[in-house]
């Protein structure tokens, strides 16, 4: 299949990368980073000049930008996905949007005869690399079944969720708990440390015992080396994830006291000017108003 992708940043680029390496398929990159595009033409890739171009050429338009109103500019903007794209071409968004974003753009696309799949991914950049990251897709099951062969090549781990803004939902879900997860970490780091105990040795505890996740594990390596930059996941990015569950907590009108805590301190975070470093910054909130450090 000709694949088109567009935004190969921390997540994007891994993932292109993968295709090419793990398949078949002729990927086309387009990024608004000249170093992003090289990293995947240097495995094989074809650099595009615009989003136009990677269209044309493609079955499947695949994109992973920052924010909802990127992945609206480019899918629904002038010279965007659905000025060029054409029926029987299938277009996937693999960034974590607003799922009334997601159903606007698959409206617009449908109106035009054009399928769409949201397919939101998690797993970090580590599991983006290894190829291990957990794919959650909303849309048509026939276009799901279609688009498999082209998402089964970075990642094995793909399920479909039901109708088209599910797999967002799921991974607005994930991630506020995950953001939790971090915040408490962060407090229970702060705690055992106030008490004299030692980081390394407090670390290595918690990740033998219950308090252990996912999320402590790559938290705890920011905090032990006091290494906030570059991001592997920007804080900004987190903090947008977190608006949208706040946003579709609102629709729903279910609280979420954990998640709007995390919110705020997020929030707080930002102010302090750590929007562009790794979502781990949370702990440096923690640290400043203590007036110490995590790090030995
Ligand atoms: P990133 O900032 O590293 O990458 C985004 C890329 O998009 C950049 O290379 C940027 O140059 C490019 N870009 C932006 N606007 C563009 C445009 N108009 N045309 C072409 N390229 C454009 O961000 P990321 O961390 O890779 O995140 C991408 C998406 O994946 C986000 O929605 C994020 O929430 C989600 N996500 C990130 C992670 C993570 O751990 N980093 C994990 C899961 C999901």
């Amino acid at each position: 299949m000709k694949v088109g992708f567009i935004g190969v940043g921390n997540m994007g680029g891994p993932m292109c990368r993968n295709i090419v390496k793990r398949s078949n398929h002729e990927v086309t990159v387009f990024d608004l980073n000249a170093a992003a595009v090289k990293s995947c033409t240097d495995l094989g890739a074809t650099a595009a000049k615009s989003v136009a171009d990677v269209t044309k050429s493609a079955d499947v338009v695949m994109t992973s930008l920052p924010m909802p109103r990127d992945v609206e500019a480019v899918a629904l903007g002038d010279g965007g996905i659905l000025a060029h794209i054409k029926p029987g071409q299938t277009y996937i968004d693999l960034s974590t949007n607003a799922p009334s974003m997601v159903k606007k753009i698959g409206a617009a696309m449908a109106a035009k005869g054009i399928a769409m799949l949201d397919a939101p991914v998690s797993g970090g950049t580590v599991g983006a690399e290894a190829a291990t990251i957990a794919i959650m897709v909303g849309g048509d099951k026939k276009v799901f079944d279609d688009a498999l062969p082209v998402l089964k090549s970075f990642s094995a781990n793909v399920i479909h969720m039901g109708a088209l803004g599910t797999g967002t939902v799921a991974k607005l879900v994930n991630n506020m708990m995950a953001f939790c997860n971090a915040a408490a970490a962060a407090e229970g780091l702060m705690l055992g440390t106030a008490a004299g105990l030692d980081p390394a040795k407090l670390v290595q505890v918690i990740a033998n015992s219950s308090g252990n996740s996912n999320v402590f594990k790559a938290f705890s390596e920011r905090a032990l080396s006091g290494k906030f930059s570059p991001p592997s996941f920007a804080l900004n990015l987190a903090h947008k994830d977190l608006h949208l569950a706040m946003e579709l907590a609102d629709e729903l009108d279910v609280p979420l006291p954990q998640g709007s805590a995390t919110h705020n301190l997020q929030r707080m975070a930002r102010h302090m000017g750590f929007g562009g470093d790794d979502s781990s910054s949370i702990l440096r909130v923690y640290e400043k108003v203590l007036g110490r450090a995590i790090k030995p």
